[in-house]
């Protein structure tokens, strides 16, 4: 491996030449299951000929322009993201902690429009909004933060799932001015609300009653991986705020901050820009991404085959202590072991299997939304194979 990049991330001994559909090959020519995209990316799965076709076209057109001009593609994937989410206003970006970092531009900008002068964001444990020192003093991992002190002021931090715990900061402080939370926790470790709608109403209501912006960070549950294109569409709630990135693009950067309403007025010219973000070529991405997630019922297959492996996994492992819980939402799926599994992936690799572990103990699947059932039952019957070599050496 070369000796000039940066020693951020702790790599797997493997290198991928080529992909197809929700298969990829090594530069030895062996072949692996994708039950990762790329961490929630390539939904539509590699090199699907539809969206190549669209790079194509875009790419021989034009790549980039600039945002001190009128951007064709921009305002078309504006208007679907706004039509498709309910949304009004769109600001595009280049990835998903850009996303977030405008939502808490946007809320900061709200709160000293009202003359509040030092405001607060309330944030969840275990929470995950990215690597930027706001967006990293956002989340909440101490890994994340440490050495990266002094910290991003004025988040305030609460329970995931809790909602209490709002309504009691809501008691005490009157400098809040919104409510940042992920949906469904990915990087937290695949944690559902036990009832979203329930949870999200809440918030909702508590935002309300207090003037707050209610912010959702679907980066990685958003664009259909959940069953529907954002995964507040499974409760009867509207955000005021919403960051998008990761399946936007299907591995071309793009990341998109949604807002309705007040909160979609709070920008105005020289507060907020991207060279990069919402060029031509990223918002054909988006666009084609949309169509053929719309063009073959992703959303409906991301249900259906979320629901056959959470099934299946169910059924293998029902009676087995070291398995503590399996869970779906659409495509993002998480299985809590009793034990710390980091040693997982390494094994699943040597298997042919791409999946990633995180909190410690929790398997992520993260499949491509194009899978069917045969290359689900192939994901199953390798994961089990390979959890159950791995509980056998360690007990
Ligand atoms: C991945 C992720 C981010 C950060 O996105 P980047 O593109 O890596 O900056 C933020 N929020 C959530 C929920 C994510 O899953």
């Amino acid at each position: 491996m070369s000796q000039h990049l940066m020693n951020t991330y702790g790599r797997l001994p493997v290198t991928f030449a080529k992909g197809e559909g929700v298969w990829l090959w090594d530069d030895q020519g062996t072949k692996y299951l994708d039950a990762l995209s790329g961490i929630a990316v390539t939904g539509l799965g590699h090199s699907h000929p539809k969206f190549v076709q669209a790079l194509n076209v875009q790419a021989s057109t034009l790549m980039h322009v600039s945002n001190v001009y009128q951007i064709a593609e921009q305002e078309k994937l504006a208007d679907q993201l706004a039509a498709l989410s309910g949304m009004d206003k769109v600001f595009f970006c280049n990835s998903g902690c850009e996303a977030n970092e405008a939502l808490i531009k946007l809320a900061r900008l709200y709160a000293h429009q009202q003359e509040i002068a030092d405001p607060e964001i309330i944030v969840m444990d275990s929470a995950f909004h990215g690597r930027t020192m706001a967006t990293l003093s956002a989340t909440g991992s101490r890994k994340v933060q440490a050495g990266f002190e002094p910290l991003v002021q004025g988040f305030v931090r609460v329970p995931f799932d809790d909602l209490e715990a709002v309504k009691q900061v809501a008691g005490r402080k009157n400098n809040v001015v919104a409510v940042l939370v992920e949906p469904v926790q990915g990087e937290g470790g695949v944690q559902i609300p036990e009832d979203m709608n329930a949870y999200l109403k809440g918030l909702r209501e508590v935002c309300d009653e207090n003037g707050w912006l209610l912010m959702l960070d679907e980066v990685q549950s958003g664009i259909g991986r959940t069953g529907t294109w954002f995964a507040f569409q499974q409760s009867e709630v509207m955000p005021d705020a919403m960051a998008l990135a990761k399946g936007l693009g299907s591995g071309v950067p793009i990341g998109a901050c949604l807002a309705k309403g007040k909160a979609a007025e709070v920008f105005t010219p020289g507060k907020h820009g991207s060279t990069f973000g919402g060029n031509p070529f990223a918002c054909a991405a988006g666009l084609a991404t949309l169509e053929i997630i719309t063009q073959e019922k992703l959303r409906e297959n991301a249900q259906d085959i979320g629901a056959y492996i959470n099934q299946a996994l169910t059924d293998v492992f029902k009676g087995n202590e070291a398995i503590i819980s399996v869970r779906n939402a659409g495509l993002m799926i998480g299985i809590t072991l009793d034990r710390p599994c980091a040693d997982l992936v390494k094994l699943a690799l040597e298997n042919q299997l791409l999946i990633n572990v995180t909190a410690g103990n929790i398997i992520r699947l993260l499949p491509p939304m194009i899978m069917n059932k045969e290359e689900a039952q192939i994901l199953v019957d390798k994961l089990v194979s390979v959890i159950n070599e791995f509980l056998e050496k360690k007990d």
